[in-house]
């Protein structure tokens, strides 16, 4: 039931195209535009191996619907003219704005300049102030500019170079048949402030009159099914929304999003609809504001004043990260220790050495005595044990790769799980790190003595 497009909102959409001027700046039509789309094109072969990810476009995206585009397409196309002519050709057969990424370094391979112009049928022309710009840069650098650096200084006519204050390759801002097109470098840290110096001010004034409005609600403890299963009634009442699902391991994301030009009746709208989902979620879901699962661990160990120190053997100190990527974790979070030998269980954290000799390293009672031990050690008011076989060797008909058993203790009270995880060593750990995490929050929920 997720992911439906918003119809509703289709059939209001009027989008009227600037009009045409090759060398001056378009003029917005009369009539206000509601919808605008903007299509990205992420220029580079090396895009297309295995080896590099185009993520110029994420933040190119998060930008674009800021201002009010609506990203309904991204292409990555590799160095190759007949590629790029048809990316950027059919691009602005259809989008208001094209933004592409790759493609205006110095070397053979960067053709994206020369590939537009010919495409649109403009000429390139030495641009004076660009040549000089970059001879100042290599100058500064204690060397002369290579004569291939001259191509970034070709602009296609009625083209405005945009400044680039880390690099040698200018942007280009173009006017095509009403449409705009933007280019910019590579490199994510010469785009980026590229985009906000030189593409926002400039884009500022031309979005739709649609606004995005989205909230960022995080589940754990449910699988990606239930979830669709216990929202589905939620989002068919609300075509106008449309609500992405987003999971990693241990962790759901959901994701609600709606364009509007109504922010008012846009946030209540999403209000009702996170309250629907709290509803059908219940205990599972931990935050509607984006929060990470330490950070919300980190705000109960806090309220409650209380303190945590952990002992991990399958997940090797990857509790202790996600508790420390919280900024003044030293508040509540005292320390913990990878015992992950037999031995160091027993001199590190105290457990009885005839304990793991009788049920096995790979137990409740080892975890508890973890968890206990730690607890002891540290001085702390919380503790917890982590102890399994994340694999993909070490498994047993009995004790299967996957099998971890988490426990928390206080002074008083303690609670262990055992759990079968799915997925290769990567995703097992990353499971039991979330689930301790869990673990804690429900603790808080649930065992944890009323706050003072
Ligand atoms: P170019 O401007 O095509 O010479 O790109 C220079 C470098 O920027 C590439 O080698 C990549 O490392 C990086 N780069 C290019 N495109 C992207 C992209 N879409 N996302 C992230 N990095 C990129
Ligand atoms: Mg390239």
């Amino acid at each position: 039931m997720v992911k439906q497009i918003s119809v509703h909102y289709l059939m209001l959409f009027v989008v009227i195209r600037f009009t045409e001027c090759a060398s001056c700046e378009p003029r917005a039509a009369s009539v206000t535009t509601i919808q605008m789309d903007a299509e990205i094109i992420a220029v580079g072969s090396e895009l297309l191996t295995p080896y590099r990810l185009d993520t110029n476009s994420l933040f190119l995206t998060a930008e674009l619907n800021r201002l009010g585009f609506q990203v309904r397409r991204k292409i990555v196309v590799g160095d190759h003219d007949e590629d790029l002519k048809d990316a950027f050709r059919y691009a602005l057969d259809r989008a208001d704005v094209v933004v592409s990424s790759g493609g205006l370094g110095p070397t053979a391979d960067d053709r994206t300049r020369e590939i537009v112009a010919e495409l649109l049928g403009r000429k390139l022309k030495l641009n004076d102030a660009i040549l000089r710009h970059i001879q100042e840069r290599f100058r500064k650098l204690g060397r002369t500019m290579p004569e291939v650096n001259m191509r970034q200084a070709m602009v296609p006519e009625g083209a405005e170079p945009l400044e680039n204050s880390r690099g040698t390759a200018p942007g280009l801002w173009l006017n095509a048949d009403g449409k705009i097109l933007v280019l910019l470098p590579g490199p994510p840290g010469e785009l980026q402030p590229m985009f906000v110096n030189e593409v926002k001010p400039r884009l500022a004034r031309r979005g739709g009159k649609l606004r995005l409005y989205t909230r960022e609600l995080r589940i754990t403890g449910l699988p990606e099914s239930e979830v669709d299963q216990r929202i589905a009634p939620i989002c068919a009442q609300h075509p106008g929304v449309e609500t992405t699902i987003l999971f990693s391991a241990g962790e759901i994301q959901l994701h609600p999003r709606l364009w509007s030009e109504d922010e008012q009746a846009a946030l209540k709208l999403l209000d009702q609809i996170v309250k629907g989902f709290a509803l059908a979620l219940g205990e599972h879901l931990f935050t509607t504001s984006g929060e990470t699962l330490e950070e919300v661990v980190a705000r109960e160990l806090q309220e409650h004043q209380a303190t945590i120190a952990v002992a991990e053997s399958c997940t090797g100190g990857m509790l202790a990260a996600r508790l420390t990527n919280v900024a003044g974790s030293s508040a509540y979070f005292l320390g913990g220790v990878v015992s992950y030998s037999n031995e160091l269980k027993s001199a590190w954290v105290d457990v009885p050495r005839d304990l793991i000799e009788s049920k096995g390293a790979v137990s409740s009672e080892v975890a508890l005595a973890m968890a206990d031990g730690v607890r002891r050690r540290a001085g702390s008011t919380l503790g917890v044990g982590i102890t399994g076989i994340a694999g993909p060797s070490g498994g047993t008909a009995e004790k299967p790769v996957g099998l971890v058993h988490i426990a928390i203790a206080d002074e008083k009270n303690n609670k262990e799980r055992g759990y079968r995880f799915l997925g290769d060593r990567d995703r097992i750990r990353a499971t039991a790190t979330q689930t301790a995490l869990d673990m804690v929050r429900r603790y808080f929920l649930y065992a944890a003595p009323a706050k003072t």
